[in-house]
């Protein structure tokens, strides 16, 4: 029997394309969906922050628009970066026309220095901050690269390695950065010029449309313990499961503590991996489109949030008429913890600063989710210590998948992606 520990994307993605194989989900909480739930509160429905679609993999756009047949509407991307008091628009390398000349000309000549420079730091030794000024330049580090990621990732940024930056953050020609410092626009940039979502019901319909293909799940069951040399599983409610392969979605280092028979090499190499977390506050508020924009970064210090998005402006049905609704990002450290009403004050605070709010704006509905696990840190111990960790795992029958199972920076196709490799692996074993 496969047991499979998990029903966020990539723990249904395995069952489903498991078929008829012997397979069981077991989910800690009382739904599938993982970081990929919807819920309401008081006439609006949130997920836990924005979750947008984008493809890179035609496979698996097109599994999740078969699931999700005439349900789904594209958008055309709005998203801004609300710097010195000024929108421009997202990717910021290409998109400085408008801030004050003095930043656009810093902008420039740093990303022109870059061009000509002889500077070049091996990669594997290469940080990220290494990597901003090497490819981008002193003037896009100043104004928004160090800014925006010191306050996302909560530490310096030359901790941070930079082998997972190049598909989040391409390194764009000349032409296109000159061309952005004077408002030309002759085509889109980014991983995500445009996105699908849900037209009703948030991202939750996603993990949903999975269930029908999944033969054997349970919730409300926490694994607690792994014996993995008699492959053995045990839940908080007492129950023991016995399995030939165990497929784990949950984050590695909350995995490697539950496997009682590890390597204390591995167990040290485990709790030694970083993570920031997330405080995603949502918020109705009772005025229509206070913003036009799909979402904002926010780089400079004075905002608390890193990023803030209007769910409504991609589906109307997300909230009441006359109302518009909001996510709002702040990330912190694992071991902080900082009060509901005093994130909420703060967020209050930052978005009138920003011109979004008005002073007499009424916030209706304010509910905040906490997500611990929310990005890895690609540190140089995650370099060191994960391949280690995974190879041990797998040599004792244990696959270890999905964003935090791989302890990487990766999106919801991603994880559908990793469990339909996985599966066909093991269909074929
Ligand atoms: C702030 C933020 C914004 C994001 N925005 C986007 C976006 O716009 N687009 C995009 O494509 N991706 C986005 N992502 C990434 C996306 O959420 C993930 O890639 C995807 O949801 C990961 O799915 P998963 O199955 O790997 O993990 P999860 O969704 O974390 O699933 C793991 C499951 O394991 C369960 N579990 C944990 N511990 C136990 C236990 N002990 N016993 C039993 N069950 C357990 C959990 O409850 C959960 O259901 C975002 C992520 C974050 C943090």
């Amino acid at each position: 029997m496969i047991l499979i520990i998990g029903a966020g994307l990539a723990g249904l993605s395995t069952a489903y394309h498991l078929g008829d194989r012997a397979s069981r989900v077991v989910e800690k909480e009382l739904e599938a969906g993982g970081l990929c739930r919807s819920y309401q509160m008081d006439g609006f429905t949130f997920d836990m922050t924005g979750h947008l679609l984008h493809f890179r993999q035609a496979e698996i756009k097109a599994l999740v628009e078969r699931l999700l047949a005439g349900r789904l509407e594209k958008h055309s991307r709005r998203s801004f970066i609300y710097s010195h008091r000024t929108y421009t628009e997202y990717p910021f390398q290409v998109n400085t026309y408008g801030l004050p000349p003095e930043v656009v000309r810093e902008c420039l000549l740093g990303f022109i220095a870059t061009l000509t420079s002889s500077a070049v730091t091996p990669p594997a030794d290469r940080s990220f901050k290494a990597w901003i000024l090497e490819n981008l330049g002193e003037g896009m580090a100043r104004h928004f690269m160090v800014p925006f990621n010191e306050k996302l990732w909560q530490v310096p940024l030359d901790e941070l390695t930079s082998d997972w930056v190049s598909w989040l953050v391409p390194k764009p020609e000349l032409k296109d950065v000159i061309n952005g410092a004077l408002g030309i626009k002759d085509k889109a940039f980014g991983y995500n010029p445009s996105f699908l979502y849900p037209a009703q019901g948030g991202i939750a319909a996603l993990p949903q449309s999975f269930l029908p293909g999944v033969r054997d799940i349970s919730y409300g069951r926490e694994l607690v313990e792994v014996d993995t040399q008699r492959r053995r599983a045990t839940f908080q409610d007492g129950r023991v499961e016995d399995y030939e392969t165990l497929v784990s979605t949950i984050p590695v280092p909350e995995l490697v503590r539950r496997c009682t028979d590890l390597p204390q090499a591995i167990r040290d190499a485990a709790e030694g991996l970083r993570c920031v977390s997330v405080y995603n506050v949502n918020l109705g508020v009772a005025r229509e489109r206070v913003s036009d924009h799909h979402w904002i970064y926010f780089p400079e210090p004075e905002y608390p949030f890193y990023r803030a998005g209007f769910p409504m402006n991609f589906s109307p049905a997300l909230g009441r008429p006359g109302c518009s609704s909001l996510y709002v990002e702040i990330s912190h450290q694992p071991t902080e913890t900082t009060p509901s009403p005093e994130l909420i004050r703060r967020i209050r605070a930052g978005m009138e600063k920003a011109g979004i709010f008005r002073s007499d704006d009424e916030i209706v509905v304010a509910d905040v989710k906490d997500i611990r696990y929310a990005y890895v840190l690609f540190d140089r111990h995650r370099a060191r210590a994960l391949p280690a960790i995974l190879e041990e795992l797998k040599r004792r029958g244990i696959h270890s998948i999905g964003r935090y199972g791989r302890w990487e920076h990766t999106s919801m196709e991603d994880a559908i992606a990793q469990g339909k490799t996985l599966a066909e692996t093991l269909r074929a074993s």
